[in-house]
């Protein structure tokens, strides 16, 4: 079944707010995520397998790091590519996580936490997708709590530094060539960021297997076992955990975009299917109880889209701060998995086919809420700032 153009679902216009050239962008990557990557991954999500032969066609559209400016990098405004990650989430969540881990969390760590020479060292070929790259921060045993209780240590010995530890949910990370790893230096215990080649002796990546949402994700749990990195490879404007933050603040932002492409794409899907599927002798979409689902929908898709926008400004700004992208991604997940609960209940039985999309968007959801701070962390962020009070432990 094809979506019909989305413009009624951009409700209140926003993509007005892009300038011609950003407004052509949106056009040429929901082109590409239509004819490319739509029809093909079923396919793959079904067999937890990623579409290589996508990735030159995903650098072809310029989007990688698209708010880094310099270094060849696109240089966009953060509405623009809030906007892309939307875009990129509406058709598939798996190539908008996957493009979030390598041009968000990846990238953005090399350009807010690296030296002038670091950048100029690697975001070129990062942004042509040259080299691909992954953030390993969670750990078997630490997730909520990577912020005081990170264990993979970090020891220096002259020029060089010895990594060891275990990192788990690590995306893209069995076949990118860069991997951002956060580990607690001994000396001074705090987290500094060390960038690992693939292929380093005693780096281990094994890809995670049956995974329920994401599955066309490549993720891995990680061994570290004396791993040797030169002090030159450590992102040297990252001294303790409030730089590794500043990549979170970022990309926090971004995944509230991918939940509200999320529930966009369910909410289109849905819309389509209302107006062909009769029941009772008429289409479906003609029953006030529907019309009320697809309103829900719209609402939930449209406030979350008004409140991206405002955080996105507030980025470009150089305002946003910690608890304004917290409150985003807690608030737009929340509204995606109620949306794609809505859109799969419009489907009826054919909601749980995955031929028929929605069932994709419903597993996705499920990651999309958890990754980058659950709901809950996300909320004790903003109750600090409202409250002035922490209520983390
Ligand atoms: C598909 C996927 C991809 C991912 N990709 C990456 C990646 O590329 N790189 C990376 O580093 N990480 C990645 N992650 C890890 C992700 O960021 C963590 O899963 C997330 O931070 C939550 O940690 P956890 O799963 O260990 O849950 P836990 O921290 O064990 O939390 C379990 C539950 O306890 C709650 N909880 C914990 N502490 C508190 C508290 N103080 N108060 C109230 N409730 C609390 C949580 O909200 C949650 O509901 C990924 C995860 C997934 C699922």
């Amino acid at each position: 079944m094809r979506v019909d153009p989305a413009i009624d679902a951009d409700f209140y216009a926003l993509e007005q707010l892009l300038d011609a050239e950003g407004r052509q962008l949106i056009m040429t990557v929901r082109d590409f995520m239509e004819k490319s990557v739509a029809p093909v991954i079923n396919h793959y999500w079904t067999r937890e397998e990623f579409p290589y032969d996508l990735i030159p066609g995903l650098a072809g559209l310029g989007i990688a790091g698209l708010a880094c400016a310099g270094y060849d990098c696109p240089g966009g405004s953060s509405v623009l590519d809030g906007m892309i990650a939307l875009e990129l989430a509406r058709v598939d969540p798996s190539i908008a996580t996957f493009m979030g881990v390598h041009g968000g969390l990846a990238m953005g760590s090399v350009y807010l936490c690296g030296s002038e020479e670091q950048k100029q060292r690697w975001l070129p070929a990062m942004a042509r997708m040259e080299k691909i790259g992954a953030f390993a921060l969670t750990e078997p045993d630490v997730g909520s709590g990577v912020a005081g209780g990170l264990t993979t240590t970090a020891q220096r010995d002259g020029d060089i530094w010895v990594l060891n530890g275990r990192k788990k949910w690590i995306g893209n990370a069995t076949f990118a060539d860069l991997i951002i790893v956060w580990a607690r230096d001994v000396a001074d215990n705090q987290v500094k960021g060390f960038v690992v080649a693939a292929g380093t002796e005693g780096f281990t990546p094994e890809k995670m297997r049956n995974k329920i949402a994401l599955r066309v994700v490549q993720n891995a749990e990680i061994t570290l076992d004396n791993v040797r990195v030169l002090e030159e490879d450590r992102l040297q404007q990252a001294t303790t955990f409030r730089d590794t933050a500043k990549v979170l603040r970022l990309t926090r932002a971004g995944v509230a975009w991918q939940a509200t492409g999320c529930a966009r794409g369910a909410y289109e899907h849905a819309l389509a299917y209302a107006k062909q599927r009769e029941q009772f002798g008429r289409p479906i979409a003609g029953f006030q109880l529907v019309q009320d689902l697809l309103v829900r929908m719209l609402s939930n898709v449209t406030a979350s889209a008004c409140l991206c926008v405002r955080l996105s400004q507030l980025q470009d700004q150089d305002e946003a701060k910690d608890h304004h992208s917290a409150l985003a991604k807690a608030f737009c997940t929340v509204r995606m998995r109620e949306t794609v609960g809505w859109a799969r209940e419009l489907l009826g039985g054919n909601g749980i086919l995955l031929e028929n999309q929605v069932g994709r968007f419903v597993a996705d959801a499920e990651a999309i809420y958890s990754y980058e701070g659950t709901r809950e962390i996300n909320t004790l962020i903003v109750g600090r700032a409202i409250t002035g009070l922490g209520a983390f432990v």
